[in-house]
């Protein structure tokens, strides 16, 4: 018996095998950042294929060597996977993300601090609430305002949905749910609470509205401009007609920076509106809003300061590795009102003036992990000045790039807002013998070519029923140089393309 009372559990680890495990891997780490360039961004393997290399591991009756464990997924996973930190990779909303942050979430995994409670994380609440504060700031926000970290950018709107809806839905909702507050502002059986967003507003809008019992239908697609911007006419409009109908509108959601495009709605109208109307404005900054930090990009942000309350995704143009979303929101006082519980079982009360801040009164988790100190870490690593310099840089890319397109006869540019940009390939013939549907098909499968090839990592974008290759830039490894490359490649990519659609239809 004695002996098996001083045995080290395997899980413990002690401090022999730990350091001999972990110096193992951070070596391995830096190797792959070093070699990433040369990689490809993609080994583009199927499901199968990927599952077939894992499927002769079993869960084991007897412990494993942890060194053994780490090198296993080490190698699988250095060597099948998509490496979104590649200078290459553009695809989606996806950025590069910071070596520190690996070591930050290295370190916070170690500490372990439950961040639901100043009690159970008091130097990690407090660096959670700062690093808030210091988002806020970089954006021009209030810095008295509340926030909170969550997962990404759906959860960050949700938060700031749930938070509008409390505030503005009135005090039947917590306890009576949607019909007791419909029936406080008119017929609970007709009344539904109306949200407005741009047509192209990510689908959280309506993961949520359907996730907290509004339904889909209380979305209103509010028309865009040429620009793709909402129509703010069009807004007015709607908002008079629903009122007229008896519905209660609560939200009015702008985004900062939209998932297709990087459109930034006009912030500053639409939080006129809602000031004069008395609804809340939400800012859908998940991609765009970090950009509000550089003083040339200062008018097409104006208004973002007067949102109610703000999503933006440091796992995007902070370059965080995920997960990392967080919300923001002017009064704090309201995220406490649509989140908070006291139950008895918890004992994070605090005395006098000093009240400690309990994040699981701020926002839908209770036990929460410690994701601010990946960002705290990168921002105090390079700075404002780092910071806003790498956006930047992303920004003029995606512009050299439309200069690229517009030099080339084969390509057509087609938009570029922010850090994305949007083209079509277009292969020598006399002009208007191509369809629009053979360009969407021969675009689509050019997409397809390239993001299985592993060269580049391009995604997709459909604008005004055109089929097009879209870069989005988050990535602090893209050099102006690899847009030059990335010309090359489409081209290259691009005639090969044609050539087996015509193979096909010989056949
Ligand atoms: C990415 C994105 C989202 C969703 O964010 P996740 O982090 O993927 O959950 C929402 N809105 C916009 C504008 C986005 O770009």
């Amino acid at each position: 018996m004695k002996s098996s009372v001083n045995q080290v559990p395997a899980m413990a680890m002690n401090a022999t095998e730990f350091r001999k495990a972990g110096h193992m891997l951070v070596d391995e780490i830096a190797a792959l950042l070093e070699q990433l360039p040369q990689k490809p961004v993609t080994t583009g393997e199927e499901p199968a294929a990927i599952r077939a290399l894992i499927s002769k591991m079993k869960l084991q009756d007897e412990p494993m060597d942890a060194v053994q464990v780490l090198e296993d997924a080490k190698n699988l996973l250095f060597d099948h996977s998509l490496f979104n930190g590649h200078p290459r990779f553009w695809g989606y909303i996806t950025s590069s993300a910071a070596p520190i942050g690996a070591l930050g979430d290295l370190l916070a995994a170690a500490v372990n601090p439950n961040v639901g409670a100043f009690a159970l994380s008091p130097m990690a609440t407090e660096i959670e609430r700062q690093t808030i504060g210091w988002i806020a700031d970089l954006i021009g926000y209030n810095t008295d305002c509340g926030g909170i970290f969550v997962s990404g950018g759906n959860m960050a709107n949700f938060v700031g949905f749930l938070a509008a809806r409390k505030r503005m839905l009135g005090p039947a909702l917590r306890q009576q749910g949607l019909s007791g507050a419909a029936g406080l502002k008119g017929d609970a059986t007709k009344t539904s609470f109306t949200c407005y967003c741009a047509q192209g507003t990510h689908t959280w809008i309506q993961k949520a509205t359907e996730l907290f019992g509004h339904g889909t239908d209380s979305i209103r697609w509010v028309d865009v401009n040429e620009a793709g911007q909402m129509d703010t006419v069009a807004l007015q409009r709607m908002l008079a007609e629903d009122r007229k109908a008896g519905h209660f509108p609560f939200l009015v959601v702008g985004t900062a920076g939209s998932v297709g495009t990087g459109v930034v709605d006009p912030l500053e109208e639409i939080a006129g509106i809602c000031r004069e109307q008395k609804l809340w404005f939400h800012v859908d900054g998940a991609y765009g809003a970090p950009a509000a930090m550089l003083p040339e990009l200062k008018n097409i942000f104006k208004g973002l300061d007067e949102a109610d309350s703000i999503a933006l995704d440091p796992h995007k143009w902070l370059y965080s590795p995920l997960e990392a979303g967080c919300t923001l929101v002017k009064d704090p006082a309201h995220l406490q009102d649509a989140f908070s519980f006291h139950p008895d079982y918890y004992n994070f009360g605090g005395e006098g003036d000093d009240q400690p801040l309990n994040f699981h009164e701020y926002g839908p988790q209770n036990s929460r992990g410690f994701r601010a100190l990946k960002v705290w870490l990168s921002l105090r690593q390079v700075g404002r000045q780092g910071i806003a310099s790498m956006i930047r840089k992303n920004i003029s890319d995606a512009r050299y790039l439309q200069k690229l397109v517009e030099e080339t006869s084969a390509l057509e540019f087609v938009s570029h807002n922010l850090s994305i940009t949007c083209f079509r390939f277009i292969p020598p013939a006399p002009p208007g013998t191509h369809t629009p549907g053979y360009l969407n098909a021969i675009n689509e499968a050019l997409l397809n070519r390239l993001q299985a090839g592993g060269e580049v990592f391009l995604s997709n974008a459909t604008v005004n029923g055109q089929y097009c290759l879209r870069i989005c830039i988050v990535n602090f490894r893209t050099e102006t140089s690899d847009m030059d490359a990335l010309v090359h490649i489409v081209l290259r990519e691009g005639a090969k393309t044609v050539e087996e659609f015509e193979r096909q239809l010989k056949e």
